[in-house]
C-alpha cells in the first residue's frame, strides 16, 4: 500500500467555477482519499502535521484529462499533408500509406511514443479508434487482435489507461462497396465477424478496457449497425461512431437509406447515453433533438476538424439538447487538450460572433470528468475522495501562463506547461518530462521508420 500527500497551490475540485487554493489530497495506491482545503482554517493551517511530507504542486492541478478519440497511427502524418497546399486526398493517401506499413511490432512503438507525448500533454486516459486489425491483404494474425493488443501494451509503456474501441469497419462506400487496397486491413468480412473476434479481446491489464465502435454509416451497412450496438449493450461497453463530419456522408446517406446517418443511427439502435457521436459537425435540428434527447455524448475534435476543413459543429446547441461534451485530439495534427477545450469556445464565437457559449469549468469538464465517463471510466476525472489518483499539475509561471488567474488556464495554457502527471497514483510525467519514455527521440525514430521505408 503506497500512501501520498500532494500540497496543490491550487486545484480544481468537482463543480467549482475555478480552481480552489491550498488544497491537500491525500492519496492510497490509485485511489484519493480526502480532499482537505486548507485555505482561511485557524489555527495558521489545519492538518500542517502532515504537509511536512507532502509534495507540493505548485501552479493549478487538474483532474486527468481524457482524450476521447485518438487514431495513434495519424500522428506520423503530422506536418507532412500540407505540401502544395495540400486537400484531403493529399492527407488520406498518406494515411493510408502509413496504415500499410504498420505490424503489431512496429505499431506497439509507434503508440508507446505518442501515448507518452499525450500522457505529457496532460492526457491520462485515451479512446482509440482502433481498425488496423488485419494484416495488410486481409488476412488474420496468428491472434486476430495482435494489433489490438499491441496498443493496449504501448498505453501501459507510456503509463495511461487505454479504452481500446475496437472499430468495426465493413464497406468503402455507404452503398456498400468492398474494401479494397489499404482498406482491406479493416475489416472483419461482416458484423457477427466483427463481434466474434471483439468477444475473444480480453486486454492484458487493469488500465485497459474494450469499447465498440461503428466507423461511420460508410463503413458498417445498416443490417449490422444493430449486431454492434448490442455487442456494447450486452457488455455494458462505450459505443462511439463517427458523425456527419463531411457533408458528403449525409448526402450520401440521404441517397441510400433516405435519411441522415444521425437517423439511421436512431433507427439501428446506435444512440443512448453510453454511445459518443464523434465529430457531429453537420447536423440538422431533428438531429440534435435526435442525440441530445437520447443522452448520446459527442466528442468534438476542433484542431483535426480544423485541419481537414470540416467546419464548425453546433456545441452549444448539442450541450442545451442535452449531449455531453468530449474532447479528442483525433489525427494528432496537435496534441493539447487546452487547445482542444478553448476551440470548442472560441469557434462558437467565430461561427455566432457572440462570446460567452461555455464557462471555465464546463471546459474543464469537457476534458476530464465527461471524456472519462465517455470511455467508461465513471470513476476518473475529479479530484474527489474515491476517484482515481489521477492528478494533472499547469504551471502558472511559463511566459504562456504568468500572470494568468487560476480559472483563465484553459484559455493561457498549453500542452507545454504541464508539469506533472500521476496516473493511478504513479508519477508518470515529472519536471516537465516523461518518467520512462525520451518522447522526441521516440516519435523521431518510430515515425521515421514508417515513413522512410
Ligand atoms: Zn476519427
Amino acid at each position: 500500500m503506497t500512501t501520498a500527500r500532494w500540497l496543490a497551490q491550487y486545484a480544481w475540485l468537482p463543480g467549482a467555477a475555478e480552481p480552489t487554493a491550498d488544497v491537500l489530497i491525500e492519496t492510497v495506491d490509485d485511489r484519493i482519499t480526502t480532499v482537505t482545503p486548507l485555505a482561511g482554517r485557524t489555527p495558521p493551517t489545519a492538518g500542517v502535521e502532515v504537509l511536512d511530507d507532502a509534495v507540493r504542486l505548485p501552479g493549478v492541478t487538474l483532474p486527468g484529462l481524457a482524450n476521447a478519440h485518438s487514431h495513434a497511427f495519424h500522428r506520423a502524418l503530422r506536418g507532412r499533408t500540407h505540401d502544395g497546399r495540400g486537400d484531403f486526398w493529399t492527407w488520406r493517401d498518406l494515411m493510408y500509406t502509413v496504415a500499410d506499413r504498420l505490424d503489431p511490432d512496429s505499431y506497439l512503438a509507434l503508440a508507446r511514443a505518442v501515448y507518452a507525448e499525450l500522457a505529457l500533454a496532460g492526457v491520462t486516459c485515451v479512446g482509440e479508434f482502433h481498425y488496423l486489425h488485419h494484416r495488410p491483404d486481409g488476412g488474420r494474425y496468428d491472434d486476430p487482435n495482435a494489433m489490438g493488443a499491441a496498443l493496449v501494451e504501448a498505453a501501459a509503456q507510456a503509463g495511461i489507461r487505454i479504452t481500446l474501441l475496437d472499430t468495426c469497419y465493413l464497406t468503402a462506400t455507404v452503398d456498400g462497396r468492398p474494401l479494397t487496397g489499404p482498406q482491406r486491413r479493416f475489416g472483419d468480412g461482416d458484423a457477427t465477424r466483427w463481434a466474434d473476434r471483439v468477444e475473444a479481446f480480453a486486454p492484458a491489464g487493469a488500465h485497459a478496457r474494450v469499447g465498440a465502435a461503428v466507423h461511420s454509416v460508410r463503413a458498417v451497412p445498416a443490417d449490422g449497425l444493430g449486431t454492434v450496438a448490442g455487442w456494447a449493450r450486452r457488455h455494458d461497453a462505450p459505443l462511439h461512431v463517427h458523425l456527419s463530419e463531411q457533408p458528403a456522408e449525409n448526402d450520401a446517406c440521404r441517397a441510400v437509406h433516405g435519411r441522415t446517418p444521425a437517423r439511421l443511427l436512431a433507427d439501428h439502435g446506435v444512440l443512448g447515453p453510453a454511445t459518443t457521436a464523434v465529430h457531429a459537425t453537420h447536423l440538422t435540428s431533428s438531429d440534435i433533438v435526435l442525440l441530445g434527447a437520447s443522452g448520446t455524448g459527442v466528442c468534438l475534435c476542433p484542431t483535426t476538424e480544423r485541419d481537414l476543413a470540416d467546419g464548425i459543429g453546433p456545441a452549444r446547441r448539442m450541450a442545451e439538447a442535452g449531449s455531453p461534451l468530449s474532447l479528442g485530439s483525433d489525427s494528432h495534427a496537435v496534441v493539447d487538450l487546452f487547445e482542444e477545450a478553448r476551440a470548442v469556445e472560441l469557434d462558437e464565437r467565430l461561427g455566432s460572433r457572440q462570446r460567452g457559449h461555455f464557462t471555465p469549468a464546463a471546459l474543464c469538464d469537457a476534458a476530464t470528468v465527461t471524456g472519462h465517463a465517455a470511455l467508461g471510466w465513471t470513476d476518473a476525472g475529479r479530484i474527489a475522495p474515491g476517484g482515481r489518483a489521477d492528478l494533472v499539475t499547469v504551471r502558472l509561471d511559463s511566459a504562456r501562463t504568468a500572470g494568468v488567474p487560476p480559472v483563465g488556464v484553459f484559455f493561457a495554457a498549453t500542452a507545454a506547461d504541464v508539469t506533472q502527471v500521476v496516473v493511478d497514483g504513479r508519477v508518470v510525467v515529472r519536471d516537465g518530462r516523461h518518467t520512462t519514455v525520451d518522447v522526441p527521440a521516440a516519435l523521431a525514430d518510430t515515425i521515421q521508420a514508417v515513413i522512410s521505408r
